[in-house]
């Protein structure tokens, strides 16, 4: 099952998948322009069962209303840390299926 997709563009590799903590696809660079200061992960190649590293942070100032999101992601499941402020806090599930 395919939990991720890649964006590539000439000087980018962006993976995205969607959170099911958030319900909104969150979006790590995995190839960045050389000498860029963008946050960069590490990935194993895989859109079935990806692992990224480190962690992944997202609103971490926890604005706008949506929650802080704070994870890691290692062969298809996703850990969110107690950090996180939606209801998988603490938790780890499988990634959904992405389409
Ligand atoms: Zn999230």
């Amino acid at each position: 099952m395919i939990v991720a997709a890649t964006i590539e563009t000439e000087e980018r590799t962006i993976v995205v998948f969607d959170c099911p903590g958030c319900r909104y696809g969150h979006h790590v660079n995995v190839r960045i322009p050389e000498g860029s200061r963008d946050p960069l992960w590490q990935w194993n190649g895989s859109l079935e069962s990806p692992t990224f590293t480190p962690s992944v942070f997202v609103n971490a100032q926890n604005l706008g209303g949506y929650p802080r999101c704070h994870s890691y992601v290692t062969d298809g499941k996703i850990q969110f840390l107690p950090d996180s402020t939606h209801h998988l806090a603490g938790q780890t599930v499988p990634l959904p299926q992405y389409d």
